[in-house]
């Protein structure tokens, strides 16, 4: 394993070459460590590796090498001391909260987080003895309301889904080390190579590594990442214990894909900005949700916590790859568009190499009260472009079908 990672890095150096493994045959590039258990020389050894007295591999379940230098390469990319990988990212959200919280503890969090979250909060937590408030996520007043004496953990998404909304990431770490909780922040839509959440005071990240940092669709997985204490010692406890562990395969395969993050990032930012700029002169399109244009009310705020390309006067930033519009004439008008593509994946999935489109109001959000889809603006006739790679121009004249 070759440890040199320089800190001053940038994002693309890092997700090329941090933590890359090393193995005995001096592989150039991630061998897969497909196995379960490690050996030893002798009984001797054995014992010191589970001592912890040397340094070893002991069980994949909490020891793999091409899980190791998955963890590592994240923690380098976010700028924090510790990564434990997970299953998914639902399991990256449960260990945190089973390896930090305590039956009694309460979380404040966003009205418009991504629906399993909202459902782990109500239907598995809740069964513990740990309460979850819901409020404004772009109103750091309403957070600071929300607060109780036992107040362990704020938990945001930013941008949120699916309209895009920034949450103030430095005034929420204050509210929350205030109050002597936590701040967690998914940060699943912009990646390290856009946003890093631990260098603007957050406590804990939160990865679905399902998305962006595999970029192909192809495997389910997650990852926490923060300081020694909270996640190399508690969280790794916790998955050591409870087991909700990455594969190695997936791990492999999620590692070749960090290769490509900061150039896929920027492709994906690239698109999505031009097609939210031919979206805005659409007269069937009533409003264009991306953070990347000015006119959006957390552009400014964006760019206040976005990672830019460049330095000084050079500066340019990418606003991710999540384009949400409304088209006028509600559902039927929205259900129009979705079924007039002929190249855009009809599918909820994002992070892709392939551009999605989905019906937040029938689909993501369709299981929700009205009146909770309401509050988190969701209309009928708003729709969600996670913009994909291909060109530009083919997305565009795939969409202007069903508008016209
Ligand atoms: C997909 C997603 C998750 C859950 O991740 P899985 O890998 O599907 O378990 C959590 N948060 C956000 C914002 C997501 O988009």
């Amino acid at each position: 394993m070759s440890e040199f990672a320089d800190p001053n890095w940038g994002a693309a150096t890092l997700g090329v070459r941090a933590a890359e493994p090393r193995g005995a045959e001096r592989e150039h590039s991630a061998a897969l460590y497909l196995t379960s258990s490690f050996v030893y020389q002798s009984a001797a050894q054995a014992a010191a590796v589970f001592a912890g007295e040397e340094a070893g591999n002991i069980y994949s379940r909490f020891t793999n090498p091409t899980v190791q230098a998955f963890e590592r390469r994240l923690a380098a990319l976010e700028g924090g001391a510790s990564c434990v990988a997970t299953a998914s990212g639902m399991a990256a959200i449960l260990s945190m909260c089973l390896a930090l919280l305590k039956s009694g503890d309460h979380i404040v969090t966003a009205r418009t987080l991504f629906g399993s979250t909202i459902n782990l909060f109500n239907n598995v937590l809740a069964k513990f003895g740990v309460e979850t408030t819901y409020v404004d996520a772009a109103d750091p007043a309403a957070w600071r309301a929300a607060l109780r004496p036992n107040t362990r953990l704020l938990f945001a998404e930013t941008p949120n889904n699916p309209l895009g909304d920034m949450v103030d990431i430095r005034a929420l770490a204050e509210i929350a080390h205030r109050a002597g909780a936590w701040l967690a922040i998914d940060n699943c839509f912009l990646t390290p190579v856009l946003q890093q959440p631990l260098k603007l005071g957050a406590d804990l990240v939160i990865h679905s590594a399902t998305k962006y940092l595999d970029g192909q669709g192809r495997c389910v997985g997650g990852a926490v990442v923060g300081d020694a204490e909270r996640v190399g010692k508690d969280v790794f406890g916790f998955m050591r214990t409870a087991g909700p562990c990455m594969s190695p395969f997936n791990a492999w395969v999620f590692l070749k894909g960090m290769e490509t993050l900061a150039l896929r990032m920027r492709a994906h930012s690239e698109n999505a900005l031009r097609l939210a700029q031919w979206l805005q002169t659409q007269p069937q399109v009533e409003r264009v949700y991306y953070p990347g244009l000015p006119d959006h009310p957390q552009h400014e705020l964006a760019k206040s916590q976005l990672v830019p390309w460049g330095r000084g006067a050079q500066a340019t930033w990418s606003f991710g790859g999540i384009v949400s519009f409304e088209v006028r004439g509600g559902r039927e008008a929205a259900w129009r568009v979705i079924d007039a593509v002929r190249m855009i994946s009809i599918t909820a999935n994002l992070g892709d190499t392939r551009s999605t489109i989905t019906h937040p109001a029938s689909t993501t959000h369709g299981r929700i009260s009205a009146q909770a889809r309401a509050a988190a603006g969701v209309t009928e006739g708003l729709l969600r472009v996670a913009v994909g790679l291909e060109d530009v121009e083919d997305l565009i004249a795939d969409l202007a079908r069903g508008l016209r």
